[in-house]
C-alpha cells in the first residue's frame, strides 16, 4: 500500500470506484476515462511500481492478472469480437499511474497501435 498512489486508495476503499472483480492477486475496475466502449483495469493488490523491478516473485501475480482479463473478457461478453490487453511503462508511453496495470479495451475496431 502507498498512500500517494490511487490504485491503492481505490482498493483501501479510500477512493470510489466500480469495481467488477476481486480475487487475492488483483482486482478490476472500470477506467474513469474510457478510451473505448468496453475500459477496464486489471490492478495488482500489491503496489507494484514498473516491470524492470519484475522477478520470480510476481509470478503469480502476473498470471493473476493474465487469468482474471481472460474471465473477466468472457464475463464481459467481449471474449468472441476480440479484446486488446495494454500496459503502459514510462514517460514515452503516457503511463500515468505508476502502479502497473493491465488496460483491456474492447468494443469498437482497433487499429495497429490505437
Ligand atoms: P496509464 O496511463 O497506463 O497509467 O493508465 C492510467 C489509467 O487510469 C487511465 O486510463 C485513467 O483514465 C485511469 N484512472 C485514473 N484515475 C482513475 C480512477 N480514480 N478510477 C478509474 N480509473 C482511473
Ligand atoms: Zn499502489
Amino acid at each position: 500500500m502507498a498512500n500517494d498512489c490511487i490504485f491503492c486508495r481505490i482498493k483501501s476503499g479510500e477512493i470510489k470506484s466500480d469495481i467488477v472483480y476481486t480475487d487475492e492477486q488483483c482486482f478490476i475496475i472500470k477506467d474513469i476515462a474510457p478510451k473505448a466502449p468496453v475500459h477496464l483495469l486489471v490492478i495488482p493488490n500489491k503496489h507494484f511500481t514498473y516491470l524492470t523491478g519484475l522477478t520470480v516473485e510476481e509470478n503469480e501475480m502476473i498470471g493473476g492478472m493474465f487469468r482474471a482479463a481472460a474471465e473477466t473478457a468472457r464475463k464481459q461478453g467481449i471474449d468472441k469480437t476480440g479484446y486488446r490487453l495494454v500496459i503502459n511503462q514510462g514517460a514515452n508511453s503516457g503511463q500515468q499511474v505508476p502502479h502497473l496495470h493491465l488496460h483491456i479495451l474492447a468494443g469498437r475496431q482497433m487499429g495497429m497501435m490505437a
